[in-house]
This record gives C-alpha cells, sequence and structure tokens, in this order.
C-alpha cells in the first residue's frame, strides 16, 4: 500500500504540468481503498446511489477517498492514467481557481486530462462521456 501512495503523491506532483494550476495541498491528498463492487463501496461510504457508470474508479469528494477495483492494480499504466483522473476531481475540488464548477463540465475536464496524459504515454485514449440524454438513468 505504501507503494500507491507514493505513486499518488507522485502523479499529485504532476498535476501543475498538466493543469497549469498550482496543486491546492499535497497534505490532504485523498486515501484510497480498493473495492470490487464500486457501487455498493460508493453506497457504504455516502448513502447514496450514484448516477452514470462506474467501471473502474470513483472519487468521493466529502470522504476524499478514491476507490478502485482490484482489476487495475494488476495493469499500472492503466492505474496511473486512471489515478490521474481522479487526482483531477480532487484537485477540482480543492482549488479556487475560476472557471467551471462541477457536473459534466468538471467530468469533461478531467476527462480531457486523463487522455492528454494517456497520449503522452502512449495509452488508449477514454472516448468522450456521450450527451446526459443517452446515459443510462
Ligand atoms: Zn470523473
Amino acid at each position: 500500500m505504501e507503494y500507491f501512495v507514493a505513486l499518488l503523491t507522485t502523479l499529485a506532483l504532476y498535476l501543475p504540468a498538466l493543469t497549469g494550476e498550482p496543486i491546492p495541498d499535497v497534505a490532504s491528498l485523498p486515501a484510497f481503498e480498493v473495492a470490487d463492487r464500486l457501487e455498493q463501496a460508493v453506497f457504504a461510504h455516502t448513502g447514496q446511489r450514484r448516477g452514470g457508470e462506474l467501471t473502474t474508479a470513483a472519487y468521493l469528494p466529502r470522504e476524499n477517498v478514491i476507490l478502485l477495483t482490484s482489476a487495475l492494480l494488476e495493469d499500472l499504466p492503466e492505474l496511473e492514467a486512471v489515478l490521474v483522473h481522479e487526482l483531477v476531481h480532487w484537485w477540482q475540488v480543492r482549488s479556487d481557481r475560476a472557471g467551471p464548477h462541477g457536473g459534466q463540465a468538471w467530468e469533461d475536464e478531467a476527462r480531457a486530462f486523463e487522455n492528454s496524459w494517456r497520449r503522452e504515454h502512449h495509452l488508449r485514449l477514454r472516448p468522450p462521456l456521450p450527451p446526459p440524454n443517452r446515459r443510462r438513468p
């Protein structure tokens, strides 16, 4: 687990290069938890069901926890890309920059940063989110 804490810190320190903004506070980096049933884990933490698809990971802002599936731990390049995405959500919640706030805008921004990471590391790009009316409820 210490390895993953170090990995998370390394990736967080890379965020300014990606976003052009300072990172808010490395001391407040999220904890993480391995959970193979993401929907259930989100519910256990927040008492809420999440809309949309949860496939590999989720960031819970109030709890400041990143949830990851164990399959992801066996694919380091993929894990890094997903952690970059979830760390962007952490940064969005904590940074006081002006700009889009919450919801779809944040998800689009996180995917854009994730994809620039993926491009740099020659990984398969993540497709953009379909428009809300085409997502399952
Ligand atoms: Zn996201």
